[in-house]
């Protein structure tokens, strides 16, 4: 459910209408709803009311701008993060150091030490290399980082390979079966309080099986940790629940999420984490972009939108869908392509789609865009970064600026040698 509905013939963000946003921000622009973000942060909590004292740490990643953030922290979200940058923003936001959780494979010295200074609440270890260095790094400041050993647990989480991290063959966490033996080595090192395990194996994921296959095999894994004598308190079981791109798709709900992680975990006695990004933010945003020109092609038209690759980048990385609806539709449909004003082939957000008839100079959205959107936009073709409006009621705020080329040309400068 979201908060964008057509109202006498014309799309809304809430209690705006997006034709006014786009007459007055301009377009490509991103538009977010607070309602829906609310919303969406009280449902994931509320479906894990059977798993009691559960952790939200929203992905960052997913959306970092800092107005969705302090939406976010102020529904008691704490957040992963998996960068330097990141850490920064969920601080900025409001977010207490304690709720943070600093994920990713590649944490750089500054980085870990920047998640100490900060007094982060856990560090999720990628490697074993990683803890050993984060607990020199900690002891020699007198303190102890607390700390889960990320596992990869060997499971087909059936999502895009770019997005499927849980598979053997993956970058990310430390194979099962050496679980127990690096475990082991980095548990008791003076520094690092090693409390337990993380997993997260993959985004937009369609069901829930291949996550209760990882859950049963982390589950096991704890047993085991366990019998060799280790104090495990907490497992994070990461993010990666999907959200329905083509209205009419089903998709599990966090309540079915909760009752499958209530059964599962049952007999753990753990802290659980969570990480929800996608389904959190996907839903509550929207591309808001302006028809720049319908152009005839061989076999379908093609619609030429200002909005490309550089500011959604998902269809191109991806493959993926979004669905076009226009902002004032007549009612009338069409078949064409989709395309953005980029210089390749790949900037096409859809092939042979039938969509709401559109005409040069027409607004249209591709909606739940919130997700994986904006903080993947480049200024390819050296075009603008794309600006972010944040909606609540009938107000509006633009919470993240259009930076123009010229500002970016003003960043460059050739040598002197030159
Ligand atoms: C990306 C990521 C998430 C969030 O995934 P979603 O599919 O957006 O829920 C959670 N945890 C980790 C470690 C991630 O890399």
């Amino acid at each position: 459910m979201d908060h964008f509905t057509y109202r006498d013939g014309a799309l809304w963000c809430e209690d705006v209408p997006l034709a006014r946003i786009a007459e007055e921000v301009g377009t490509p622009v991103y538009v977010y709803s607070t309602a829906t973000l609310r919303r969406h942060a009280e449902v994931f909590h509320a479906g894990l009311t059977a798993v009691p004292g559960a952790h939200l740490a929203f992905a960052v990643k997913a959306n970092p701008n800092l107005a969705v953030l302090r939406v976010l922290a102020q529904a008691g979200y704490g957040a992963d993060i998996v960068s330097g940058g990141e850490l920064a923003r969920a601080l900025a936001a409001g977010m207490a150091p304690a709720d943070i959780v600093f994920s990713g494979v590649g944490k750089r010295r500054d980085e870990l030490e920047a998640g100490l200074d900060a007094g982060i609440g856990q560090f999720n270890i990628e490697l074993e290399e990683e803890g050993a260095v984060l607990a020199e790094l900690a002891a020699a400041r007198g303190q102890v980082a607390q700390a889960v050993l990320r596992v990869n647990p060997d499971v087909d989480a059936r999502t895009h390979a770019k997005i499927s991290t849980g598979k053997a063959e993956n970058k990310f966490g430390v194979p099962i079966d050496q679980a127990p033996a690096i475990f082991a080595r980095l548990a008791g090192r003076p520094g690092l309080a090693l409390r337990g395990v993380a997993i997260h194996i993959g985004s937009q994921l369609q069901t829930l099986e291949p996550l209760e296959a990882a859950y049963r095999r982390i589950g096991a894994l704890v047993a085991q940790l366990r019998a060799a004598g280790h104090a495990i308190s907490h497992v994070d079981l990461g993010g990666g629940l999907g959200v329905p791109y083509r209205a009419g798709d089903a998709y599990p709900s966090p309540a079915e999420l909760g009752a499958m992680v209530a059964r599962v975990t049952a007999d753990w006695g753990v802290t659980l984490m969570f990480e929800p990004g996608r389904v959190i933010v996907g839903n509550a945003g929207v591309l808001l972009t302006r028809v720049l020109w319908v152009k005839p092609g061989v076999v379908h038209p093609h619609v030429i939108v200002d909005a490309a690759m550089n500011d959604l980048a998902r269809p191109a990385l991806y493959d993926a869908w979004h669905d076009f609806a226009a902002v004032a539709p007549s009612g009338a449909r069409m078949t064409a392509n989709i395309a953005g004003p980029v210089c390749e082939s790949g900037d096409t957000f859809a092939v042979a789609r039938e969509i709401d008839a559109v005409a040069r100079g027409d607004l249209a959205v591709f909606r739940t865009a919130g997700a994986y959107g904006a903080t993947m936009a480049s200024t390819y073709n050296s075009r603008a970064l794309v600006p972010e409006v944040l909606v609540s009621g009938d107000r509006y705020a633009v919470v993240a600026d259009r930076i123009a080329p010229a500002t970016i040309l003003a960043a460059e400068r050739v040598p002197e040698w030159l």
